[in-house]
């Protein structure tokens, strides 16, 4: 068993306990959590003591592209078309080993972070296989592209394909879902059939919606640096008349049948926030990353105030810079307690997984970080976490001997 007394405790379903402390048991998961004299010290505990610092459920970071880990910082572009362009220049001349260690790095980068779940988009297999490997807790979703309709049947059994060699992989910690990318990405056709397979096959739907200005374009207008862009390779556009949020709804992408992760959700008005709220999905957001491209802000507040679940995502480290959530709860204007609801239960509750995670209560997995204590007021650039703790294991930081 293991026992960690801090400072003070955050449950973030029940009030801080000052001098709090936690017991997990030998199955991982949460036995007590209570103030300090009142938890038991079973004999043969490991105890580790944290009298200056805060002891706050693992981070929810609901949008990582981990395999992208090794260029962050390697790419200069801005004007959103030609940076997406270079990204893809620059995983072509990735192998599949190096895509192995970034991803295997960005798991580690996250443990050292607080970050003890992610929701991670990714075409190479390559975050799903790290998060196995290394014991760590995810949802992994398996992008899938093609803007031409005449791909569709390739690209969806490129799809089939990955789906059976990761399904293995996958497990109840590091599950498996799939991804159409974006509206410039994948074609009419395509969604439909990804939405359709999904459904059938009870896979988790994420996808990168509402994102920019070019990409509202794109599917209203059949205008914009996508559409030229799209046009030039010779593959046709046309105008749906619509938001991309209203689009994605008449594909059947959104609805209660695949309760879908919309990942940015800037370009929304009232009548999109409306359709999310009633699709029974998600919404991610990723304040810094849509700063970085100048896309704008996300309505946070109204997608709160409608009932739809939120979470906050770093995006890649290319976008961002880290994966630091505090940074982007700072982003969104929030601190304190609220900021750490946002990047805990709200994270989980985003991704389905509230019942598992995301809050210190009893009979919940152990996953768990302890931070200095102005964390909670002064968020630091990076705070690295004094100790990261996944299902009951140390991961990151000081870990007490047996
Ligand atoms: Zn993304």
């Amino acid at each position: 068993m293991l026992r960690i007394r801090a400072g003070s405790v955050h449950p973030v379903t029940a009030p801080p306990i000052t001098d709090g402390a936690v017991l997990v048991a030998d199955d991982g998961r949460i036995a007590a959590v209570a103030a300090h004299s009142q938890v038991p010290t079973p004999p043969g505990a490991r105890r580790v003591e944290f009298p200056d610092a805060v002891l706050v459920p693992g981070l929810v970071n609901t949008h990582t592209h981990l395999e992208l880990t090794h260029l962050a910082g390697r790419n200069p572009e801005r004007e959103f078309s030609r940076w997406i362009r270079t990204i893809r220049a620059l995983k072509d001349a990735t192998t599949s080993e190096e895509f192995d260690h970034s991803a295997e790095q960005g798991v580690r980068d996250c443990w050292t972070a607080g970050v003890t779940c992610v929701a991670d988009t990714g075409s190479t297999g390559a975050p799903l296989r790290a998060l196995a490997r290394l014991g760590a807790r995810g949802i992994y979703y398996q992008e899938v592209f093609g803007p031409d309709p005449a791909d569709r049947a390739a690209s969806l059994a490129d799809l089939r394909a990955a789906v059976v060699r990761l399904g293995p992989v996958a497990s109840p910690r590091t599950r498996l879902g799939v991804s159409p990318h974006a509206p410039y990405t994948v074609s009419e056709p395509l969604y439909r059939a990804v939405a359709d397979f999904a459904r059938r096959e009870t896979l988790p739907l994420a996808v990168h919606l509402a994102e920019s200005r070019e990409e509202t374009a794109l599917v209203r207008d059949g205008a914009g640096s996508f559409a030229e862009a799209l046009r030039a390779r010779g593959i046709p556009v046309q105008a749906h008349h619509c938001s991309p949020v209203q689009y994605l709804l008449q594909l059947g992408v959104l609805g209660r049948a695949t309760g879908c992760l919309c990942i940015h959700c800037v370009q929304v008005d009232e009548r999109d926030i409306a359709i999310l709220r009633d699709s029974g999905g998600a919404v991610v957001s990723c304040p810094r990353s849509n700063r970085t491209h100048g896309h704008g802000t996300a309505p946070l507040a109204a997608f709160r105030a409608a009932g739809i679940p939120v979470g906050l995502g770093t995006d890649s480290v290319v976008s961002a810079g880290d994966v630091n959530v505090w940074a982007e709860a700072a982003a969104a204007g929030l601190d304190g307690e609220d900021a750490l609801r946002m990047i805990t239960i709200e994270g989980a509750r985003a991704l389905g997984l509230d019942g598992e995670i995301g809050s210190l209560d009893v009979g919940k997995s152990a996953d768990l970080a302890v931070f200095p204590s102005t964390v909670l007021y002064r968020p630091l650039p990076s705070p690295t976490a004094l100790l990261t703790v996944v299902a009951g294991r140390p991961v990151a930081g000081y870990i007490p001997a047996p």
